[in-house]
């Protein structure tokens, strides 16, 4: 029994171009208590990879979260198959705006310790006493009052280059510290004020949402399904959207466009701009947002230092290499000096 990926990336892209079929990328979490990991992650494995479904999926003690591209001939099997599995029985998909076949290129299928690195320890909280879930045209209303606070649950780098309008965007690293800043920031509201919540497919929100609770605030909300769902409903719906700017997202298209605005600049030469890269310079890969010209420019790097090591053979940046970290594990994502505009 296959119970791994055995196909590169290259091999892989080249079957998909072959097959000449349309796939749909779709992600979906639930937290629930799963008590054996392993046998639920094989056996997704084995299901899947018989459908062809190529992802990035977690499961863990805590749930499962899964962001995954299929065949769209084989949507309905798929669909069966997550309904007869009890606890995800019309679990919601979040379909992508914008397919792309080569949205995920491997089946990773891994047991985790969480399904969100969150850096919370869950005995402290109840992660089940969520907040109010709102659809998108009760968010655009809790939106629209004065006593709401409007928090984006992002990393910096994502909120850059789209949010709603008038949100909140603490620039933070991770999900953690966001936590402790909107705490202290709120602590004279957690009664008076609606806290209102969002993130790319809500699951962040799931978390928040009952630490906020547990941490007494009484107003406690939160877009159902994230930026991609409600994005769904403005459209299908007819709804105005709030959102402005484009939705970063964890797959190599890196973000969807959800209105013309550019929220965002080049972070070399401070023209409006909204689209990452990583630094090609390999012993970099430092995610920023660079423009057209200034990639031209800079050889797709980020610093004129990763220009001159980039422009190395590979063999001399092997050599380089030796002996040093990964700087890419040593500075922070999305964030350096050499970035002049980087706010
Ligand atoms: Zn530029
Ligand atoms: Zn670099």
């Amino acid at each position: 029994m296959q119970l791994y990926n055995k196909l590169s990336a290259i091999e892989r892209a080249e079957l998909i171009d072959k097959a000449g079929k349309e796939r749909l990328t779709i992600s979906f979490y639930q937290y629930h208590k799963i008590r054996n990991p392993q046998i639920f992650r094989n056996y997704l494995f084995v299901n899947w990879n018989e459908l062809d479904v190529l992802g990035r999926i977690y499961v863990s003690f805590e749930g499962i979260n899964a962001q995954l591209s299929i065949p769209a001939d084989n949507f309905d099997v798929f669909k069966t198959q997550l309904d007869s599995i009890y606890f995800l029985e019309n679990v919601r998909l979040n379909i992508a705006v914008e397919q792309d076949n080569k949205s995920f290129l491997k089946l990773k299928v891994k047991v985790r310790k969480k399904i969100v690195a969150d850096g919370l320890s869950d005995d402290t909280f109840d992660v089940t006493d969520i907040g109010i879930h709102l659809k998108a045209k009760q968010f655009n209303e809790m939106l629209e009052d004065p006593n709401t606070v409007c928090v984006d649950m992002r990393n910096h780098y994502e909120s850059e280059i789209g949010h709603f309008a008038g949100a909140i965007t603490p620039d933070v690293d991770t999900f953690r510290d966001s936590l402790d800043i909107i705490e202290e920031n709120l602590k004279d509201h957690k009664e008076d004020r609606n806290l209102l919540m969002y993130c790319t497919g809500g699951i962040r929100c799931e978390k928040a949402s009952a630490y906020f609770k547990h941490k007494g605030f009484k107003n406690v909300y939160q877009l159902e399904g994230g930026i991609i769902e409600y994005t769904r409903q403005t459209k299908s719906e007819e709804i105005e959207s709030k959102f402005i700017g484009k939705n970063f997202v964890f797959d190599h298209r890196r973000s969807e466009r959800i209105s013309y605005d550019v929220v965002s600049q080049c972070h070399q030469c401070g023209e409006p701009f909204d689209s990452h890269t990583n630094c090609d310079n390999e012993a970099c890969h430092l995610l920023f947002i660079q423009c057209e010209s200034c990639a031209e420019k800079m050889d797709n790097c980020c610093s004129d230092e990763c220009k001159e090591v980039n422009a190395l053979t590979f063999e001399e940046q092997k050599e380089l290499r030796k002996g040093t970290h990964n700087s890419n594990k040593i500075f922070k994502k999305g964030r350096s000096k050499v970035l002049k505009y980087k706010k």
